[in-house]
């Protein structure tokens, strides 16, 4: 840091960081209880808490000149406010009248916000927020506001917006983690080195103005920098995998030529060309003494459970154990169905392994295992890694629908055993080659273009909210003829809490729109009991209609579903919507996806075109990475793919920094493979494997 004065406060000491903000920082008194709320209970992880959004205020007009639906600001002498009682459903509502030389405006409030006890006729404030015309004359909704001659942090800038739950509001973060940051940024220490961020800003300078932007323009390189010490995190965490690999060996398990042909041809169908080549891949790897990571990639229902029936049965037939891991029951039990009858076919023996069997089950499971009777193994990982001593595991296939964590798993729980086992993870979320080679780069991959043939298309429409009755008596024509559908409520970026509101919101209209109609509804804040009923009820074909928000897990496979609705769809990501709508079209049925916008914005609706006009994840993971420009700072989550919060997979940029990131990963982990000698990226590598964990647990 060069010139600035000390501000009146003194900087914290770097081990106050990770104490509790309440000891390290008393004199935010409740404030710390605001920020509990949203998970931060340390300074460093308020540092952080980024804003997901930015509203750039920063461009100040006279009342005459306002452009209609745009952000701005303005400033203007309040000529009126008058508070309007709410009643029944309405809220309250505050008006205020402003005027300046050039012209007047309107602001208007909703709800108890108590903005009449902070704002007066008579002041002179600035005033920020998007502007619609109302009649002739310009209206500020819901503005942020300042008294002018001030300056502000929420007005008359490029303000941060952060992700909130209810009660608290973006003025109360913004002041917390305002004061926060001046306490604790100078304790902040960089783990890189300036030689090893050529332009790229320090650490500090980045969060500043990941938070605090002064311009727009310097979003873009505070973000770069963050996203590349993610990036570089997960690199390490892959470079020291790949490390400790090199020690380590796998069984040879040889599958014999003939006994392949037997297996083939025992199958009720014939592989598709590209699940031949995948199987074939297979094979070779699994005939090294190295350990075989390998990701097989493709659509949903592309016949990936199909390549690892032939793989799991042909490391049976040479003598092995095989297992086959879900992330949870649902899944779990969905695999069971899907592959016991293929590798009964198959001659192989499987048992089922889960927290829900009794004990007694439970213990002959593990009998059966540990004894090698057990040939393959289907379960949860929980289930499967922390409680089972195979006799002689050859390979482990996970099921990577909704996370990443193949490095993490590649030190599989492989107790008692001497080899490491073969690792084969099946993935639904196509990348293009180039992006998973840059971000899974310790992975052999297998890709699966070709469906199996005979599948019906899905039709994908694109609709507006105006359609909606339409829709909804097709829904009832749907439920009439014995289909279901699936309802992804609208987006609420700001909060689960909020999103689970609208989730809420929808069912209770959707039930009134449909009477006679079984309409469920799951979303993340629910008990995970009433939510798994519920998700039981649908499979069982006892609700008609499910309403649910997108954190909740819908990789469940229901052959009768035949309708995805999406509303609000231009909030999604592309690979995100591909997903959701892989849902349908699973069964016999003709199935239809329905993606609900009102966006008028020519690029939401050109990417919400290319949904309708390809059904292959892959060509649409390459539209979605030409069509996103610089303009996306924030990556957006996506199942199956990293757990990056600042980087995107989408975005050019990124891509290039991930290359950066990892030669220097590679360089780090080759001088000091522990890196006991650079403590700031040890910590950094550790925190990324905790933020996986944790996204793991969602
Ligand atoms: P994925 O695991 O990629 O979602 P699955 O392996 O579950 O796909 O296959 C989806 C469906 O297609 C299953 O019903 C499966 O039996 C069937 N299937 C898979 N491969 C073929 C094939 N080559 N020919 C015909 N049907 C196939
Ligand atoms: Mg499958």
């Amino acid at each position: 840091m060069t010139s600035a004065p000390p501000k009146s406060s003194v900087a914290l000491a770097s081990a106050d960081l990770d104490r509790p903000l309440r000891a390290a920082l008393p004199e935010l008194a409740r404030g710390a209880a605001t920020l509990a709320r949203l998970g931060i209970s340390t300074p460093r992880e308020a540092l952080f808490y980024l804003p997901f959004r930015y509203d750039d205020f920063s461009e100040l007009r006279p009342l005459g000149e306002l452009i209609p639906d745009e952000k701005q600001s303005a400033r203007a002498r309040v000529i009126d406010l008058k508070v309007e009682k709410g009643f029944g459903r309405r809220p309250q509502r505050v008006i205020a009248q402003l005027a300046d030389d050039t012209g007047t405006a309107e602001a208007i409030w909703f709800g108890r916000r108590y903005v009449e006890t902070r704002l007066h006729a008579g002041d002179d404030v600035v005033v920020s927020g998007k502007v619609t015309l109302r009649g002739w004359r310009p209206q500020f909704t819901s503005p942020e506001f300042s008294p002018a001659g001030t300056t502000s942090m929420h007005t008359a800038r490029v303000v941060p917006v952060y992700r909130l739950v209810g009660g608290v509001t973006q003025r109360r973060v913004r002041e917390q983690l305002a004061r926060i940051l001046d306490r604790a940024l100078p304790a902040l220490d960089d783990p890189l080195r300036a030689s090893e961020r050529p332009d790229l800003p320090p650490l500090d300078e980045a969060l500043r103005a990941a938070h605090f932007p002064e311009e727009a323009a310097d979003v873009v390189g505070a973000l770069d920098r963050l996203a590349f010490d993610e990036l570089l995190a997960l690199q390490l965490t892959l470079a020291q995998a790949r490390r400790a690999r090199e020690g380590q060996r796998a069984p040879r398990v040889t599958v014999d030529p003939a006994e392949l042909d037997r297996l083939l041809a025992a199958l009720p169908f014939q592989l598709t060309h590209d699940q031949r080549r995948a199987v074939d891949e297979i094979v070779v790897d699994l005939a090294s003494e190295r350990p075989m990571r390998r990701l097989l990639q493709g659509d949903v229902g592309s016949g990936k459970t199909a390549v690892a029936a032939v793989a799991l049965a042909g490391v049976v037939r040479s003598g092995w154990q095989a297992a086959l891991m879900a992330p949870t029951e649902i899944l779990a039990r969905q695999h069971h169905a899907g592959l016991a009858p293929l590798l009964d076919a198959l001659g192989v023996r499987v048992e089922f392994l889960s927290g829900s069997l009794r004990t007694g089950r439970k213990q002959e499971v593990h009998a059966a295992i540990e004894a090698g009777e057990a040939e393959v193994v289907i379960g949860t990982h929980a289930v499967i890694s922390e409680a089972v001593t195979f006799r002689n595991l050859g390979l482990a296939v996970v099921d990577e629908q909704h996370r990443f964590g193949v490095a993490q798993r590649a030190a599989l729980q492989a107790k008692g055993l001497e080899l490491e086992p073969h690792v084969l993870a099946l993935t639904a979320t196509p990348i293009p080659r180039t992006l998973a080679l840059t971000f899974y780069g310790d992975l052999s991959i297998s890709t699966i273009r070709e469906l199996p043939p005979g599948r019906h298309p899905i039709r994908t429409e694109l609709r507006d909210r105006g359609a909606l009755p339409k829709i909804e008596a097709f829904l009832a024509d749907e439920a009439a003829a014995g289909r279901q559908s699936f309802v992804v409520a609208p987006l609420v970026m700001e909060s689960e809490a909020l999103s689970a509101a609208s989730a809420e919101a929808e069912a209770e209209r959707l039930a009134a729109a449909l009477p006679g109609l079984n309409v469920g509804l799951v979303h993340g804040q629910q008990r995970a009991d009433l939510r798994d009923e519920t998700m039981a009820a649908f499979v069982a074909g006892e609700l008609d209609v499910l309403v649910a928000t997108t954190v909740v897990e819908v990789g469940i496979d229901v052959p009768n579903a035949s309708v995805m609705l999406i509303e609000d769809a231009e909030r999604f990501g592309l690979a995100q919507l591909h997903q959701l709508r892989g849902r349908v079209g699973r069964g016999p049925h003709r199935s239809f996806c329905i993606l609900l916008s009102n966006a008028t914005d020519p690029l939401a609706r050109r990417r919400l075109e290319v949904l309708r006009e390809s059904s292959d994840g892959f060509v649409i993971a390459e539209a979605d990475l030409a069509l996103r420009g610089a303009g996306n700072l924030l990556g957006t989550r996506q199942s199956g793919l990293p757990p990056l919060r600042v980087a995107s997979l989408f975005e050019p940029r990124h891509v290039a920094l991930a290359e950066r990131a990892r030669e220097l990963a590679d360089r780090l982990v080759a001088e000091d493979p522990g890196l006991v000698r650079r403590p700031e990226l040890a910590r950094l590598r550790a925190d990324f494997a905790a933020a996986e964990e944790e996204g793991d647990a969602a």
